[in-house]
């Protein structure tokens, strides 16, 4: 077996037999250097065994014996089932109980010998181990495990695998691999005190102490960070030397444009647009993510923006997320920019209109509006991600706005410039703008957005009152009720939020779990709609939105509420958003539970957009302390960064990003919390490619850094 590479087929390995195999390869694991990579995802420390006749109170201990005898009960009294078992080994016995798993029984067995971790807990008078973890072993190994000393490491024990199988193979396979090379320069382990690959794999699966473990993890952690890293500087780089239309305004009439918005920019705005004033200036392709908190004043950035590409000839094309979302914008620029003659059009699915300034708007035809794009003359075109996916060809692409950029990774980000008109002929690439109203964590941005250049908006316009948020008891509801309507007799309108559009069915005979009951109990749009407009507000205007309607009938709805013709709006998270109501002023949440922070803090955001004081109403299904506390931070965050780092810390940086791949495995997902890392990361990168640019200089890193690049493109 001397001799083993990583490449090498594990069923070619003495001891593997066919069955073992399958049931590897059914996790995807074929080659060692596969299984080397399925990484234990903790350590057990046996170097502490305790005999049982010396185990004390409140320690957490490992104990090995043998079960004497193992039963499981039911109590009736709080309706638990009860696993009692008798551990022994020879200095003494000691009860372990588990809680409602029955199924301890059925793997634990008579007269066997394992390995329990767990915590020496009293209650009652009564001393017991407290649902321990547990592992077999062949017998007690007598002062054997001083030998063995080190952590044993605990894999994920999926379809037949167990911890114990996976130790088996694996510890002579690190015995016995060539060594390997590594592929992080040496100046870069060592200014980094990380490990070297053949010594990080044999400390992941068999460190001497936590410390090993964690210099492997972080090696690991650091090495996909540092791919990343790579990755998004020489994308830059490369975007760098790509030609893009210069689009220049002189000052003057920059300054006059902007004297002529409907109002004055806040100095936040001002700077964010003088920096993307300064890269549309450049013959190279501005690729840069403006973020700042709803409400900011995006959009009108973005249009100053356009209208500058039109001054040079140039179109722009402008995305958004959701149809609801790039009407507003239409709706929006065409009323900043009144007498643009230039032509700015909606272009989604379902609708299609041309505004030719002065008031002059016409409905036209799919294939019409395509035509007049393809002969440049139409200088704005907003719509969702159909106008570039949908083969519509431009005749000067200049500007790609995208809208919500939070929602796209980097994958897709690419595939868009990718599939941005001229990227494969000569032409010029079209510069890049997204925008993003969810703040992005320091950590994320220098991280997986971190090819783009950032602009922030800072601050709010003037005149702004800070939303009034209050979790409400659902005791209150009928006074919650009675403000709202105080509110609407005012002239302001309310949001309505539910967390689904239809209720919740249940089928003959099923049986009601209590997670079934809890969604049983969730607000739809489709009742709330009809108990508000019935029952509780029979005289208001109330009307419904939601995802199963068609693109036309939300665009109405939309644009009739924005108009004031209906009080209430009832909605599920379509609107979350981008949508601008300045006179709404009451946005209730209901099943708040049920929404990550960030989307909260977005829901929140579609009030207190005028200079009307305004207020948001969650109402929670759940009173768990844990929720609570999770909403109460939405109640003290001073802004959307704090809430976006705080959403992240709770939730993980990969359900902070949605279902979005990052291209990250799972040791590295971790490290997106840790900031010094990721500058680490980000240092050595940018050190390595002001040195050697195309990594010709160091092969065995451009090799590894070629597959991490196909990877990336593949998701
Ligand atoms: P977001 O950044 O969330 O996309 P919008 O662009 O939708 O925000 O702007 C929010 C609201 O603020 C809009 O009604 C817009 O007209 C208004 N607004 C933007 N900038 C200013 C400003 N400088 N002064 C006053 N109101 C502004
Ligand atoms: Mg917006």
């Amino acid at each position: 077996m001397a001799g083993t590479q990583l490449t090498t087929e594990l069923s070619a390995l003495q001891g593997v037999g066919p069955k073992f195999s399958a049931k590897l390869q059914r996790l995807g694991i074929r080659t060692v250097g596969d299984l080397l990579w399925h990484f234990p995802f903790r350590y057990e420390d046996y170097s502490k065994v305790v005999p049982i006749g010396e185990l004390g109170i409140d320690q957490s201990v490992t104990v090995q014996g043998m079960i004497n005898q193992i039963t499981t009960r039911r109590t009736w009294k709080k309706n638990l089932l009860i696993t009692e078992a008798i551990i022994v080994d020879e200095t003494g016995g000691i009860k372990a109980v588990w809680f409602n798993q029955p199924y301890v029984t059925n793997i634990l067995k008579q007269g066997h010998y394992y390995n329990f971790a767990g915590k020496i807990t009293r209650s009652n008078r009564e001393v017991y181990l407290a649902s321990p973890s547990y592992e077999q072993i062949d017998s007690v190994r007598k002062g054997d495990a001083k030998h063995t000393a080190g952590l044993i490491p605990i894999y994920p024990e999926t379809r037949g695998l167990t911890s114990k199988g996976l130790r088996f193979l694996i510890k002579p396979i690190l015995k016995n691999l060539e060594p390997l090379q590594d592929f992080i320069p040496e100046e870069i382990l060592k200014e980094n005190k990380l490990p070297s690959l053949h010594v990080a794999l044999k400390r992941m699966h068999f460190p001497l102490q936590t410390a090993d473990a964690q210099g492997a993890k972080k090696r690991f952690a650091f090495e996909n960070l540092f791919l990343l890293q790579l990755n998004n500087l020489t994308l830059k780089m490369r975007l760098a030397q790509e030609p893009a239309l210069r689009l220049s305004i002189p000052e003057a009439d920059l300054a006059a444009t902007v004297q002529k918005l409907p109002f004055q920019l806040t100095t936040s705005q001002k700077e964010s647009l003088n920096e993307i004033v300064k890269d549309l200036n450049q013959d190279r392709p501005m690729n840069r993510l403006l973020q700042g908190d709803v409400g900011s004043g995006k959009t009108i950035i973005a249009a100053v923006a356009a209208l500058i590409a039109s001054r040079n000839n140039a179109q722009t094309a402008f995305m958004a997320p959701t149809e609801v979302l790039a009407s507003q914008h239409y709706r929006t620029i065409t009323k900043i920019f009144p007498d643009f003659e230039g032509g700015i059009a909606l272009f989604t699915a379902t609708k299609t209109q041309l505004y030719r300034g002065n008031g002059a708007e016409t409905e036209l035809t799919k294939a019409k509006l395509r035509k007049e794009i393809a002969a440049g003359n139409i200088k704005i075109i907003i719509g969702t991600h159909a106008i570039i996916q949908k083969s519509v060809s431009f005749a000067s692409l200049g500007l790609a706005i995208v809208d919500e950029q939070h929602r796209f990774g980097v994958s897709q980000r690419a595939a868009l410039l990718a599939q941005a008109p001229g990227h494969d002929t000569n032409r010029a690439l079209p510069h890049f703008l997204s925008m993003s109203a969810t703040p992005i964590p320091r950590t994320l941005a220098l991280t997986v957005f971190g090819d783009l250049d950032l602009s922030t908006i800072t601050e709010l316009p003037p005149g702004r009152k800070e939303v009034i948020t209050k979790i409400v008891d659902p005791v209150n509801r009928k006074k919650a009720y009675g403000f709202v309507r105080e509110q609407i007799t005012q002239g302001r309108q309310a949001f309505v939020i539910c967390p689904r559009i239809e209720p919740g069915a249940v089928k003959e005979g099923e049986i009601l779990t209590e997670a079934k009951k809890k969604a049983l109990e969730l607000k739809s749009v489709k009742e709330e709609f009809e108990r508000l407009s019935k029952k509780v507000f029979p005289d208001l205007r109330v009307v419904m939105l939601h995802g199963k309607m068609k693109g036309a009938e939300k665009e109405s709805v939309m644009k009739d509420f924005h108009d004031g013709k209906y009080d209430i709006l009832v909605s599920t998270s379509v609107i979350e958003v981008g949508v601008d109501v300045p006179n709404a002023t009451i946005m209730i949440i209901e099943g708040a539970d049920r929404f990550g922070l960030s989307q909260l803090y977005q829901f929140r955001g579609r009030v207190g957009r005028s200079t009307h004081q305004s207020f948001c109403l969650l109402f929670s299904g759940s009173e768990s302390a844990g929720t609570i506390k999770r909403l109460e931070s939405l109640l003290t965050a001073k802004n959307g960064f704090e809430l976006a780092e705080k959403d992240m810390e709770i939730r993980g940086p990969g359900q902070f990003m949605g279902e979005q791949q990052t291209g990250l495995p799972d040791v590295a997902m971790d490290a997106l919390q840790d900031i010094l890392l990721v500058k680490a990361t980000r240092d050595a990168a940018k050190e390595i490619l002001s040195n050697d640019p195309d990594l010709s200089g160091h092969p065995a890193l451009l090799n590894k850094f070629t597959e991490f690049q196909r990877k990336v493109h593949l998701e």
